[in-house]
């Protein structure tokens, strides 16, 4: 099945909301050779591509009238090591918590932090993954794309990636660049992010004083596995909304009624809501409308309950966007990729 196309295939198994949706054509992709074929011929049949990975931060609301091209291509390696930094680099379709791991078993450190995302590498620079005070742009030196426009691969270095919050160059420009392998630049001594969240608690909980870049990946893990529902029981997608910057004043009149607001200034003098709080205060923690819910436990969570469709999801995620923009008049923005 490998590089040949399937017909009317359910995206069900490929999307973590678990969204029973068809796609016209579907492909695995195992190396830049299937990647290259696949493009072509899509092109000759005047048929858009969609690249996926893990479908961990998708959100598909119709039948994708397209090729689904899915990453599945492997390999790790070293490519360079001095004895104390390392330069590893992997394939797209490698799974990135895997991934992950075997960067810790190999002794290097940087990744911990980031340590059970789903999804894939080739996935993590669209949208500059980050968790628990680390996010890519951290670690990345560089990757290596297929310019869809033009054909030609192109190597980004970190400056060339415009990585931002939950944002890249990648991200802004959607079906641009298709990525094929990415490089990070990690070291075997640790230089550990405990500061977020309850990160140093959980280790002092479990009796670790001076933890290893391992401990750490561990610690986060138990934190993760407690506070996010797993997609294989209950489909979800992460983060549905990006935590809003919105500006000093607007967080004071905000402050004037609600004294317990959640809120992080940023060096810009802008400051940063948490969006699940904002959810929370308006009553919409645990809500469900058919199948379409809020976790009980987490109000940033969209949940599908089960046969919920993508366009369900989509229309309870706008009512949520309405309702805390007439409440606060802060806009929310969705995390995932809308198709
Ligand atoms: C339970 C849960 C927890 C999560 N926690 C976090 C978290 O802590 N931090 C965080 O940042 N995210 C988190 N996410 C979101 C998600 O896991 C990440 O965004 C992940 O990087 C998506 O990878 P993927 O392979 O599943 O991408 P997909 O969902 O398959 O694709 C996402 C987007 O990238 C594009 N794409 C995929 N592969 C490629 C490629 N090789 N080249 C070009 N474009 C490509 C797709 O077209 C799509 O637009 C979480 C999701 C879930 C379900």
């Amino acid at each position: 099945m490998t590089g040949q196309w399937q017909e009317q295939v359910s995206l069900k198994p490929y999307n973590t909301f678990g969204i029973d949706v068809k796609a016209r054509y579907f492909s695995q992709a195992r190396n830049d050779l299937h990647v290259r074929q696949a493009l072509s011929q899509a092109q000759r049949l005047a048929l858009p591509v969609l690249v996926i990975g893990g479908g961990s931060n998708l959100l598909l609301t119709r039948d994708i009238d397209a090729l689904v091209l899915h990453m599945a291509s492997q390999g790790r390696r070293v490519l360079s090591d001095d004895g104390e930094h390392v330069v590893v680099e992997a394939e797209a379709g490698e799974p990135w918590h895997p991934f992950v791991q075997w960067t810790l078993a190999q002794g290097f450190c940087g990744l911990e932090n980031l340590s059970l995302i789903p999804g894939t590498v080739g996935a993590a620079p669209m949208q500059n993954v980050g968790a628990y005070g680390v996010e890519i742009k951290d670690v990345f030196v560089g990757l290596t794309a297929l310019d869809r426009e033009t054909g030609e691969l192109r190597d980004f270095a970190l400056a060339d990636c415009a990585f931002g919050y939950r944002d890249s160059v990648f991200k802004r420009n959607p079906g641009r660049w298709l990525i094929l392998r990415v490089r990070f630049a990690l070291s075997r001594t640790l230089h550990a992010h405990l500061d977020y969240g309850p990160v140093r608690q959980r280790l002092a909980e479990q009796g670790v004083t001076e933890p290893t870049a391992q401990a750490i990946s561990d610690a986060i893990c138990s934190i993760r596995r407690e506070k996010l529902p797993d997609p294989a029981e209950l489909g979800n997608a992460g983060s549905f909304f990006k935590n809003p910057v919105v500006s000093a004043e607007c967080v004071a009149r905000i402050r004037a009624q609600y004294p317990g607001v959640v809120a992080y200034p940023q060096a810009d003098g802008q400051v940063k809501l948490a969006a699940g709080w904002l959810i929370e205060q308006a009553g919409w923690k645990g809500y469900r409308e058919g199948d379409a819910g809020v976790h009980r436990l987490q109000s940033l969570v969209l949940v599908n309950h089960g046969q919920a469709s993508g366009a369900q999801m989509h229309a309870l995620a706008r009512r949520i966007q309405a309702d805390i923009l007439e409440r606060f008049g802060v806009e929310l923005e969705m995390e995932p990729n809308l198709y």
